[in-house]
């Protein structure tokens, strides 16, 4: 259910919308009106971290050639004579004419092509160099011995990455091996992001009474940064609606996303929530959570762009941000991995729950007997940023009278690695 712009607020559709869902609820919603980014062709000089639009199919055989693992000898294994003529030298990068027959061979360096008529390569530490003649210290020379076949690594044809692949440091290595550049991978998103709020000062200027720090534009764009996203720093907007209203309107026309920050709880001059519930072309979807933190966001829509109104507290911000934005952005690039892994691990001390599920800050280890432990970062006030410093992951603690206790198991959604010890 979700308010409709075109006709007036009826009392259901308003408790409709203000029904306080669970977080897998409100992801389904979101989920359903993701839309896929056009896929876009880069030179592989910037396809770094970008995802692949298409699956990559090898174009050809690797290694292209018969190649020589070792520097050494290329002879033939079954050869059987006391010593052997040097009749040539195979560097990597040409093909000399030269064949090897018994009696013969020809020096060869690690990824030269094997000549003709040899099959193996005795290397060279097994092997005695007299003037213009080698003698070979071993016993059995097994055909094939050092040397890759055609297509041993790669086979034409193969599927070397699938359609989602993040090209990381071997892939995207893989991909220039293969000889494909440019290529394919979906657009980066565009994503705007604006802290709203009169209270907001820009780090470096003195604060005035009443006035904080604006932090919130900076974790949030650290964050869209790491997921590859091209971001409009918006700057900070006074609570006052006409700035909010021309702000959303230019941005939603541009832009796959627009995050706003703060602005959205039970506040006079909670704007935010008014403009988006008011504006006739945007649609809401929904705006109340059992979710701690982050209970007041707002989720919105004009056509395909899609807005999130985040909770102005610094964690709400990022922790709504890791469970709603970010699978959005890896579903919007069509990333195979969508989601952050979660983990079951063992608390180390108790830890009290609330009436809604609860995202808690905490620091994953693998104990002596190589199972994960956890334990949160200390005070969970949604303000102490602080307190997120150090942590890597967020422990998900469901609603429950009771607290639960050290050596009980939750999950843990893992935002980096476990910690050693
Ligand atoms: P709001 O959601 O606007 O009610 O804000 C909740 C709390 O978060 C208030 O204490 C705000 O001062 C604080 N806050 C809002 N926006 C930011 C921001 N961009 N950076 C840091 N704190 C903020
Ligand atoms: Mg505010």
């Amino acid at each position: 259910m979700t308010h409709s712009p075109n006709s007036a607020p009826d009392p259901h559709a308003m408790r409709e919308l203000d029904r306080m869902r669970p977080p897998e609820e409100a992801r389904a919603i979101i989920d359903d009106r993701i839309r896929r980014l056009p896929a876009e062709s880069v030179s592989l000089d910037a396809a770094a971290w970008r995802v692949l639009a298409a699956d990559l199919i090898a174009p050809e055989d690797h290694p292209p050639f018969a190649a020589s693992t070792m520097d050494g000898y290329a002879v033939f294994a079954d050869d059987s004579s006391p010593w052997r003529e040097v009749i040539g030298v195979q560097n990597a990068g040409n093909v000399i004419d030269a064949e090897v027959t018994d009696g013969y061979t020809v020096r060869i360096m690690t990824g030269a092509p094997i000549p003709r008529g040899a099959n193996a390569v005795v290397p060279v530490e097994a092997t005695e160099l007299a003037e213009d003649h080698v003698v070979i210290h071993q016993e059995d020379v097994q055909s094939g011995a050092n040397i890759r076949p055609v297509g041993s690594d790669v086979r034409k044809g193969d599927l070397v990455l699938p359609t989602g692949t993040v090209l990381g440091p071997a892939e995207i290595g893989l991909a220039a091996n293969m000889g494909v550049n440019p290529v394919s991978v979906s657009r980066r998103p565009r994503v705007s992001v604006l802290s709203t709020g009169d209270e907001l000062v820009e780090p470096g200027q003195p604060l005035g009474p009443g006035q904080i720090r604006d932090s919130n534009r900076f974790s949030l764009c650290a964050a869209l940064q790491a997921e590859g996203c091209e971001i409009t720093f918006a700057g900070q907007a006074p609570d006052q609606r006409t700035d909010l209203e021309a702000f959303l309107d230019e941005r939603l026309a541009s832009d796959d996303i627009v995050v706003t920050s703060g602005g959205v709880s039970m506040g006079e001059l909670d704007l935010v929530k008014a403009i988006l519930f008011d504006t006739p072309d945007i649609e809401v979807h929904f705006r109340r959570l059992y979710l701690k933190p982050g209970k007041p966001l707002n989720f919105a829509t004009r056509g395909d762009s899609l807005i999130f109104g985040l909770p102005g507290n610094p964690v709400s911000s990022l922790v709504t941000f890791e469970v709603f934005i970010r699978p959005t952005v890896r579903q919007m690039l069509g990333a195979r991995e969508v989601d952050r892994p979660r983990v079951p691990v063992v608390l180390q001390h108790d830890v009290r729950a609330s009436d809604r599920i609860e995202f808690q800050r905490g620091i994953v280890s693998v104990n002596g007997e190589g199972h994960l432990v956890a334990r949160n970062s200390g005070a969970q006030q949604s303000s102490r940023l602080a307190s997120f410093v150090g942590t890597n992951a967020l422990l998900v603690i469901p609603p429950r009278e009771s607290p639960y206790v050290g050596g009980e198991t939750v999950q843990a959604m893992m935002l980096g690695a476990p910690f050693a010890g």
